[in-house]
């Protein structure tokens, strides 16, 4: 075929197979087949040589526009695709985003940690004990006997025929840990407690406490006092937080005390978050009731010591000014994710 009638050809023939094509990919054979290196018009610029040295300017000039017009109808087709393309992934600024969010600790877990934290830090140890519990560890051997006034405040889940029952706080704990060890005993014990109480602002059927046991030759009522309020100063750290002791009752200690710190938000003068009082209930304690470690088989001649349980929702309350225990358990992430 001679220049002449190639150029005939494919100049007659790109635009065609050019629209033709369906794809980008397609395009992109065509483009290669016209104006690739060994494509149609390189061929024909190859035959420029079998013309007169008159004629080729002429012929070299009409093959570059062949080739840029080529160029133009390629790119044309391809921003066709390209538009396509672009309208299917449009960006739609109206569109709520996605935000992702970084998992948090739920705040009960985070003030148990802090309070292992500290009591480690003190020398205690963690203990662990079942939440399905005997009644014998749950009452009989905290010294509340089976008609003791003591069981009608624990609004008891019982399992069977008052045997078994879940456990209504973390004290047994401290009777499974004197049965099984020797004395000295320095420890916490974590753990869920549950009790037939209906859901309000304060009560939950399932709250968590931290019950501590310090049992020694030469532990006193001042030790008491002096590690709880170790413990109120590290976990309200930060606030001059004072505490006081004041006189209770516990069947499983003797004497009995109930610690409070002084409000966090007005400073111990008075206001609506501490009832005018100054004062907030914080924790129970008391040194253990020889009636307890005669059950445990410990002689109370030698040995003493004391006990303490908190309620951790309600320290958790405390320490974030939160007003309401149901929060902890909506599982409403707007409240969860501040912590
Ligand atoms: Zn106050």
């Amino acid at each position: 075929m001679t220049l002449q009638d190639e150029y005939k050809k494919i100049s007659g023939l790109y635009r065609e197979t050019v629209n033709e094509a369906d794809s980008l990919k397609e395009v992109e054979k065509e483009r290669v087949k016209y104006i690739g290196r060994s494509g149609a018009v390189n061929e024909i610029f190859k035959k420029l040589g079998t013309l007169s040295p008159q004629e080729r300017p002429a012929w070299g000039k009409k093959l570059n526009i062949l080739k840029s017009d080529i160029t133009k109808c390629i790119e044309e087709k391809k921003s066709q695709f390209n538009k396509k393309d672009k309208a299917e992934d449009i960006f739609d600024p109206t569109l709520p985003g996605n935000f992702s969010t970084l998992p948090s600790v739920h705040p009960v877990t985070r003030i148990l940690r802090e309070i292992k934290h500290i009591f480690s830090s003190l020398g205690f140890g963690i203990a662990y004990g079942p939440e399905i519990e005997t009644a014998y560890h749950n009452f009989t051997a905290l010294n509340i006997p089976k008609d003791h006034a003591a069981r009608d405040m624990h609004d008891t889940f019982y399992l069977d025929k008052e045997k078994n029952l879940l456990r209504t706080h973390t004290s047994p704990v401290q009777v499974r840990v004197m049965e099984n060890n020797d004395p000295p005993y320095n420890i916490i014990a974590p753990g869920k407690c549950y009790r037939r109480d209906t859901i309000d602002a304060s009560h939950s059927p399932v709250f968590h406490q931290v019950e501590g046991l310090m049992v020694g030759e030469d532990i006193s009522f001042s030790d008491l006092k002096g590690v709880l309020a170790e413990f109120a100063e590290l976990f309200f750290e930060g606030t001059s937080v004072k505490t006081r002791f004041r006189p209770s009752y516990f069947p499983f200690t003797e004497p009995s005390a109930e610690m409070d710190i002084s409000c966090r938000i007005c400073g111990g003068k008075g206001c609506s978050s501490c009832s005018q009082k100054g004062w907030l209930e914080v924790l129970g304690a008391g040194m253990v009731d020889p009636e307890v470690f005669k059950h445990c088989d410990v002689d109370s001649n030698r040995w003493q010591g004391f006990a303490f349980g908190m309620g951790v929702e309600r320290l958790a309350m405390l320490k974030y000014g939160i007003n309401d225990m149901r929060f902890f358990y909506l599982n409403d992430m707007r409240f969860l994710e501040q912590f």
